[in-house]
């Protein structure tokens, strides 16, 4: 079926308030191939954010396709992102997706202008570039090849096997500026990995796709984040986890505790609430006073996972804060001029 003829009138002022106020939005689309979603195209002007100087993260811009994301996963931190369109961070986040079909073409002019100094940019920080609508919209070729042919470092983290598609694009893109790449694979139980991230592939095909990315001749990461507490914090899923990283070819493993910030704290207690409601209280304490678990936990945390990743042989080099999950990645060292 045509995608154009799948058009929906739905960007009406009394329905979509926040989105009628943009004035980029080109339409916005349903379609049975993606049901209960709504895609909304918006023509971007702009597509490197710079992130705040004060940041932890590593890297200075960071590119986002989409806004909103069908992974779904009750703990995302973008969630509040949602609240400026008047959309909710709940399901709207999951289920009404901003595309800025245009990213490719305004980035290429963007990195062409004699001022960009081919800083580090990072893809993934905020929503996912491999989310399922990347597999109709194809906007990240595009973007990696404005990023390589400007000489510019880059890196990505996400949770979608459609990354797999350009494999061989990227692995062409590292012979000339330095590429990142990592997973996102926290959850190593099944019912308990479809129950918090429903709209994510499986564990088993995220590691399958650790193990392509190797097999390109790149290194990987495997981002172990967020560690939920109680639920997988426990010695058995983490020796799981490293035992399976390091079996998929992981590189690398690292960690954070769950964080939980206004906005999200909700959408994810509400989870909590229905599927495991004896955490209830446990997490009311570890959370009652700010959007990070607290010292004593992180500390407890740290002394039970370090020594697995050490001795798995999977501890990566390089700055890592455990509060953003950012790092120092090779695509943030001086980047080379080409
Ligand atoms: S994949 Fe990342 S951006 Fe998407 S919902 Fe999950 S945590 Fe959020």
């Amino acid at each position: 079926m045509r995608w154009s003829a799948q058009e929906l009138d739905v960007d009406q002022p009394s329905t979509l308030p926040g989105l009628a106020r943009l004035n980029n939005l080109v339409r916005s689309v349903q379609t049975p191939e993606f049901a209960g979603m709504t895609f909304h195209e918006v023509l971007a002007k702009s597509a490197l954010n710079k992130v705040p100087g004060q940041s932890s993260m590593p890297f200075g811009w960071t590119i986002n396709p989409y806004r909103g994301c069908s992974h779904a996963c009750v703990y995302c931190f973008a969630r509040p992102t949602h609240s400026y369109l008047d959309l909710n961070t709940g399901e709207d986040f999951d289920r009404q997706i901003v595309v800025k079909v245009n990213v490719a073409e305004v980035l290429r002019n963007e990195l062409g202008k004699p001022s960009w100094k081919r800083h580090p940019v990072a893809l993934g920080t905020n929503t996912d570039p491999y989310q399922r609508a990347e597999g109709r919209y194809r906007l990240m070729p595009g973007i990696v090849e404005a990023l390589t042919d400007s000489g510019t470092p880059f890196s990505i983290l996400t949770k979608g096997t459609l990354l797999r598609r350009d494999l061989e694009q990227i692995a062409d893109a590292a012979t000339r500026v330095p590429v990142d790449l990592a997973l996102s694979i926290a959850i190593y139980d099944d019912d308990l990995q479809q129950s918090v991230e429903p709209g994510t592939p499986t564990t088993r095909a995220r590691l399958a796709t650790v193990t392509a990315v190797r097999d390109a001749g790149l290194d990987c990461t495997i981002f172990l984040m967020p560690i939920l507490p109680f639920l997988t914090d426990t010695r058995q899923h983490l020796d799981e986890a490293l035992r399976q990283a390091k079996a998929a070819g992981a590189t690398s493993v690292l960690y954070t505790a769950l964080h939980l910030r206004s906005g999200v704290r909700e959408w994810f207690m509400q989870w909590l609430a229905s599927e495991h409601p004896e955490l209830v209280p446990r997490y009311e304490q570890l959370y009652g006073h700010g959007a990070y678990a607290p010292k004593g936990y992180r500390r407890w945390l740290a002394a039970r996972i370090k020594p697995l990743i050490r001795s798995s042989g999977l501890e990566r080099r390089g700055r890592a804060s455990p509060g953003s999950g950012g790092v120092a990645h090779r695509s943030t060292e001086a980047p080379t001029l080409f």
